[in-house]
């Protein structure tokens, strides 16, 4: 099974529980349309390279579109109509009035040079903008895998440059530096909403009396796969509110400590230069998958999809996987582990925070002035920080008693994905039906 017929699977599994006429359950599960873009970039060396990269946008019952653009050399067609399927039931489950788009460049960064970086950006962002796929009330693109907010500037840059200053440019893209219109904690969002996530769950005694944990973070051992954007902000999280971080893994080897991984030493190490698996007072070794299978409480596979699958899911000893990454656990690998008492949190919910704040974030954009500039008087104590913060725990506290209602009400035992994607189906079903296009 493939990464799309698993979404389809996952999809059809929550679909047919719930009383949508087929014809309008058929268009909420496809991909509205997906743009295979080529173009060429000349290389620092003077040789001239053609660029493959997608554009897919899934749903448009609502507007703008959101969701990340992604650099990696694994991108494809299918992956792309996946990640956009996902964005929109992700905003649908909580509450953030979009559709789901994404976009994908088939590049490894390490490949290139800051300057290639540059041209590959600027001119996928010339050939959304010249289809009229980009812009504040059309697609809204934000970071993802293998992109930060330096790509997310180039792109506003060149939007702005290209739409003739549109006084909107800037909530044209999101995740932007704070100093090019970005907001306070977008950049560790997604993490801290892993770990907004992982924190509900664990005060819900009985449900995780089920897996047989006590409820609370404190003590909680943790293993992270991707050590980037998500993955060390949440590991970073959960560390300070007393968690043991007792693994991580990265692309090019494992660490694994029983006393646990001090998550701010090991980036500092990172950023040196130096390898993971020469991190010092830890067990090392090259293989990426060696602190992966280790005993564990929580799992957070914040990488790439499908690392959790029907080859491997035999050897996951752990008792709740946290789906950092989109997509990490395939519908095989996922009834297999809930049939076997593991409980999992699905992408839909627990990595919703990095587009959360991003609406925050475009909000701001054409609100054109910073919170309480004007209703406070000067009074400065409101720091954006705290309001983005304050914001995203309550949105995704929210979603989390959304879902344990939706599981509740069903009479019977259902996962949280279950859950999730029949509550994303329901409320996109039911704004089809209000704007009167399936009568
Ligand atoms: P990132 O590029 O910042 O980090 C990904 C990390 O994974 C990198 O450090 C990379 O080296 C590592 N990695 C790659 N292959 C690996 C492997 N085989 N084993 C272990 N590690 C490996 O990306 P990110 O933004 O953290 O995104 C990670 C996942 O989270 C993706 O699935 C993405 O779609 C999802 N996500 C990201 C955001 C966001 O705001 N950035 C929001 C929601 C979901």
């Amino acid at each position: 099974m493939n990464f799309l017929q698993s979404f389809e699977e996952f999809y059809e599994s929550a679909a047919k529980h719930l009383d949508i006429p087929k014809g309008l359950s058929d268009q909420i599960k496809s991909c509205d349309s997906v743009y295979h873009l080529r173009f060429p970039i000349t290389l620092d060396n003077g040789e001239i390279e053609v660029i493959d990269a997608w554009h897919g946008e899934h749903s448009h019952h609502r507007s703008p579109l959101k969701g990340g653009i992604r650099y990696s050399s694994l991108v494809n067609e299918d992956e792309v109509k996946v990640l956009a399927s996902l964005m929109t039931f992700k905003c649908a489950l909580v509450n953030v009035p979009f559709g789901g788009g994404k976009g994908g460049i088939k590049v490894d960064s390490k490949n290139y040079t800051d300057n290639e970086l540059e041209k590959i950006t600027r001119r996928y962002t010339f050939e959304l903008f010249s289809r009229n796929s980009l812009g504040p009330n059309t697609y809204v693109p934000s970071t993802d895998y293998g992109t930060t907010s330096r790509e997310m500037n180039w792109i506003y840059s060149t939007f702005k440059t290209l739409s003739n200053s549109n006084i909107d440019s800037a909530a044209s893209v999101t995740s932007k530096s704070v100093t090019q219109e970005g907001v306070n904690g977008r950049t560790e969002a997604t993490g801290r909403g892993v770990y907004i996530g992982i924190r509900e769950l664990l005060s819900d005694e009985r449900e995780i009396s089920r897996a047989g944990l006590k409820a609370g973070i404190e003590g909680k051992r943790i293993i992270v796969q991707g050590f980037g954007n998500v993955g060390y902000h949440a590991a970073l999280f959960l560390y300070e509110a007393g968690a043991i971080i007792t693994g991580v893994c990265e692309y090019n080897g494992s660490i694994y400590s029983d006393k646990g991984i001090n998550p701010s030493e090991l980036k500092e190490w990172l950023k040196q230069g130096k390898k993971i698996y020469d991190f010092e007072m830890c067990e090392t070794s090259e293989d990426p998958w060696f602190a992966f299978y280790k005993e564990c409480d929580i799992l957070i596979p914040a990488a790439l999809e499908e690392v959790i699958n029907a080859t491997n899911m035999y050897k996951i000893k752990a008792k709740i996987i946290a789906e950092g990454a989109n997509g990490p656990v395939t519908f095989e690998a996922d009834k297999y582990l809930t049939n076997s008492g593991v409980i999992v949190l699905p992408d839909l919910y627990l990595n919703s925070g990095g587009v959360i704040v991003s609406y925050f974030e475009w909000l701001k954009n054409l609100n054109h002035v910073r919170w309480g500039r004007i209703e406070n008087q000067g009074n400065n104590n409101l720091k954006e920080i705290d309001l983005i913060n304050n914001a995203l725990n309550e949105t995704m506290t929210q979603a989390f008693r959304e879902l344990s209602e939706k599981r509740n009400s069903t009479g019977k035992y259902i996962s949280y994905r279950q859950a999730a994607y029949r509550l994303g189906i329901e409320k996109i079903a039911n704004t089809y039906i209000e704007m009167g296009l399936f009568p």
